[in-house]
């Protein structure tokens, strides 16, 4: 009777690998989230790679590593060369013809009046 009771008490295996599991991958996405958070991704970006962490959770987070911190060092590269709206101030990229903000052209090979 007292070991019937300390078998249903007892969890089995598949509930502890679930339970770790489970923990791992909050861990992960909880690290993606967060770190994705500091290198100043926006939240589409964000959430996929926090929801990818969480599916594939070492995978994922290589995936993250060597897939998303790539591009942000390339467009922090890219952010060297702006130039500024002369109209309203926003930031753009050197080659912009148009103004994202605004919409006003840029070039003043597009802008002729006469
Ligand atoms: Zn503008």
């Amino acid at each position: 009777m007292n070991e019937e009771w300390a078998m249903t008490l007892q969890p089995p295996l598949w509930v502890w690998i679930i339970v770790i599991g489970f923990i791992v991958q909050i861990s992960c996405a909880g690290w993606v989230n967060d770190h994705a958070k500091r290198m100043g991704k926006e939240s589409p970006d964000r959430a996929l790679w926090t929801i990818i962490a969480f599916l594939f959770p070492i995978l994922g987070v290589l995936l993250y590593i060597t897939i998303a911190l790539k591009p942000t060092q390339e467009s922090h590269a890219r952010q060297t060369e702006t130039k500024t709206c002369t109209f309203c101030g926003r930031d753009l990229a050197s080659d912009a013809r148009w103004c994202d903000a605004c919409g006003r052209a840029l070039d003043k090979t597009l802008e002729s009046t006469d």
